[in-house]
């Protein structure tokens, strides 16, 4: 490497570092650090599997979605009181804040919860106690969407949602969206159009993970069953170039989480990754931390991996952060803002 690229490499981390971005795909359980896991089954005198802060690290070497999903569970099992969500999600904004992120929409998994005995409203309270004080405090700017877990039957999604509905208009503010989450291999989005339909009926917004582990038929599914506003991954898509073009014409944004993919070993490097080809066929990628806390790395850490890997451009780094504002559910007048300030900082 000669003196140049390293100057222009170490340039481009710190405009990355400065550039304003939202972030579209981020589960608030997943940014449970090992420390706070400690923390909070100290306070709630819950016995957890590992003996110390470095033994749930080292368990985080994953071999697929599934071996991630069994820790993941393991470790929400400490989050039981209003304060332990709200200590969660402020923890999650700190860090977002400090990669330059303004906008953030959370997806956030109740059945998780409810399972345990934790009450809806005590999710709803936490999660939205810290988002509220993060924008009061620091006009940071966020949403919330209840995702449904996909291995479990579509009756339970419906339960969930009921449950939720109550809820609806204390937190109008920030619960705009459904999504589907967890398990994707063997529960394709067609296993949960009802409960799609009636999310849409209500006035919700709609994504799902989809394309992630599973065929891009689940992206189609996605698609044409469940209306989807957004996908969430959607890297297989490129098996299919039909869907390739679909998505490309649409503009249709995809929420992609490299370093995720590449923890989970949905690609073996991350020099493999299909961002660059994703985003360089004219699709609508995004760049987003997923569970940042298992995954190893926030925003900032995403982008300049991936920056790295896929030798990407300032300019492309503009068009991903410029594309996670155009597919932000926000309004217009927030939307005009940040897309302002972007283009000011990108000048
Ligand atoms: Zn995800």
């Amino acid at each position: 490497m000669t003196l140049t690229t390293m100057t222009d490499l170490h340039d481009l981390h710190d405009f990355i570092r400065r550039l304003p971005k939202a972030e579209l795909h981020l589960h608030i359980e997943g940014s449970l650090e090992p420390e706070m896991m400690f923390e909070l089954a100290r306070r709630n005198g819950v016995a957890l599997p590992y003996a110390s802060v470095d033994a749930v690290r080292a368990a985080y070497d994953f071999t697929d979605l599934q071996s991630f999903l069994d820790l993941y569970y393991a470790g929400a099992a400490v989050l039981q009181t209003e304060q332990d969500f709200f200590d969660l999600t402020m923890a999650y904004v700190r860090r977002a804040m400090a990669d330059n992120v303004r906008h953030a929409e959370l997806f956030f998994d109740p059945q998780t919860h409810t399972v345990r005995g934790v009450p809806m409203a005590t999710v709803f309270a936490g999660i939205a106690g810290a988002l509220r004080q993060a924008r009061a405090d620091h006009g940071f700017s966020s949403r919330m969407i209840l995702c449904f877990l996909r291995h479990l039957p579509e009756a339970d999604a419906f339960a969930t949602l009921d449950a939720a509905l109550p809820l609806r208009t204390e937190y109008a503010d920030l619960w705009i969206g459904v999504g589907l989450d967890s398990g994707e291999v063997g529960n394709p989005p067609e296993k949960f159009a009802g409960v799609f339909a009636r999310a849409r009926e209500l006035g919700f917004h709609v994504v799902a993970h989809a394309g992630e582990e599973g065929p891009p038929a689940y992206v189609h599914g996605a698609l044409d069953v469940l209306k989807v506003e957004r996908i969430d991954h959607g890297v297989r898509s490129e098996e299919d170039p039909a869907l390739m073009q679909r998505l490309a014409q649409s503009r249709m944004p995809l929420t992609v989480c490299p370093l995720s993919n590449l923890k989970l070993r949905v690609v073996k490097d991350l020099r493999d990754h299909n961002l660059a080809r994703l985003l360089r066929a004219g699709l609508c990628v995004t760049v987003n931390s997923d569970d940042p806390a298992y995954f190893g790395g926030y925003m900032n850490a995403n982008f300049v991996a991936t920056a790295d890997a896929l030798a990407l451009s300032s300019k492309e780094v503009v068009d991903l952060a410029r594309n996670s504002f155009l597919a932000a559910f926000v309004t217009e007048d927030e939307r005009r803002r940040w897309l302002d300030e972007l283009q000011a900082f990108s000048a």
